[in-house]
């Protein structure tokens, strides 16, 4: 392993709570592996009834509004611009969900349940096609995406705690 920044050839070197860690010496830093972030969405109707699915990129299998968090970003701000970007609406509440490492992108998504004040939705052009699905279904219709049903699984459980 080399530094990404200088070049120099890495060191493993004792790091308080986490144990043999590569370290540069010309940088004089920890060198983590990096892993890619992203968040997904849970988004309901205002009386909580229906969830927003959506079809994407040819496929046939419904999804959860999701993108990927740049630089700089928060969590949140990427719900927001995500949530605004393909469906042209922002939520009126955001409550984080769960976070799942997702290993063929190497990537970690935050998902959170967001509300919305109506149903009305503007989607850009890399939504094929979108449903407000009857929360009795929501299961049933996401089986087919392996994370996104982790997600709506994990939202039924709370909502039968409360
Ligand atoms: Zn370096």
């Amino acid at each position: 392993m080399y530094c990404s920044k200088c070049g120099n050839k890495l060191e493993k070197k004792f790091l308080e709570l986490e144990g043999m860690i590569d370290f540069c010496n010309k940088c004089n830093e920890y060198v983590f592996e990096k892993t890619n972030v992203a968040v997904s969405m849970i988004i309901l109707n205002p009386n909580e009834t229906k969830m927003l699915y959506i079809k994407q990129y040819g496929t046939n299998k419904f999804r959860l509004v999701a993108g990927y968090t740049n630089k700089g970003e928060s969590l949140e701000h990427t719900v927001y611009r995500e949530m605004g970007e393909e469906i042209g609406r922002y939520p009126s509440s955001i409550s984080f969900n769960m976070s799942k490492y997702f290993e063929p992108s190497n990537t970690l998504i935050a998902n959170f349940i967001c509300k919305l004040t109506s149903e009305e939705i503007f989607p850009n052009d890399e939504i094929d096609y979108y449903e407000w699905i009857n929360l009795d279904d929501a299961m049933d219709k996401i089986k087919e995406a392996r994370l996104a049903k982790v997600f709506v699984n994990e939202y039924f459980n709370k909502k039968l705690k409360k």
